[in-house]
């Protein structure tokens, strides 16, 4: 069967838990997480190297212009975007590769791998979602309104997701589980398989 990873997609809304979901996720070393290159601030809980590698804007687009990147948006001013070469690396070691990433760039990675599986992790409700995006802490008002109504502008893209997943509070591992579990039975697919029949054969 299928010894290519799965190219799994997890977009949602600032405060919807991302983070959280593909810490657990990479607890199976199974799964793998390609760190974006962003041109953003880091903020008080990012480790460069480990959340992301932090460039100037005027590096990013030199990343762009070599080719570098398989994706990537501006959002909320800034740029991001994830480097094609540890991509492909990790999914040619049959890990199952996470991209963290907006909706933008999620169309982007559709476009030019119609096989990989975009999930939409949603917060079970806009209430939710603001007093999470508050309790972060992190966030300037500015950029918190910001994001809710980036969050709001995003939502138009979900019928272009496979899946939705609802992150209730406290239940992170029971999110994981969901999304695994999407994970398993998209490798049984057959566009994953497409040398099912020649393997069938010649184990004979
Ligand atoms: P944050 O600034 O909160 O770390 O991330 C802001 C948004 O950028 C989040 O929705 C996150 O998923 C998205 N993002 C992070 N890395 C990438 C990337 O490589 N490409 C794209 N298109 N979006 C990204």
């Amino acid at each position: 069967m299928n010894t290519h990873g799965s190219l799994l997609v997890i977009s949602g809304p600032a405060g919807s838990g991302k983070g959280t979901i593909v810490k657990h996720l990479l607890q199976d070393p199974a799964y793998a997480v390609s760190i974006s290159t962003t041109s953003r601030a880091p903020r008080g809980d990012d480790i460069p190297g480990v959340t992301y590698n932090f460039v100037t804007a005027d590096e990013f687009k030199d990343m762009i212009s070599r080719g570098e990147l398989a994706e990537f948006a501006e959002y909320v001013g800034n740029f991001y975007g994830t480097p094609v070469k540890t991509v492909s690396e990790m999914l040619h070691s049959g890990k199952h590769v996470i991209l963290e990433i907006e909706t933008q760039g999620a169309l982007q990675i559709k476009s030019k791998f119609p096989e990989a599986l975009l999930i939409w992790l949603s917060p079970p409700d806009y209430d939710t979602l603001e007093a999470r995006l508050r309790g972060r802490g992190t966030n300037t008002e500015e950029d918190i309104a910001r994001r809710l109504s980036t969050a709001k502008r995003e939502l138009q893209f979900l019928p272009y997701y496979d899946y939705i997943v609802v992150n209730e509070a406290g239940k992170a591992e029971e999110c994981a589980d969901k999304i695994r579990a999407i994970v398993a039975v998209d490798s049984m697919s057959t566009k994953h398989n497409p040398d099912f029949t020649s393997i069938f054969y010649k184990k004979k």
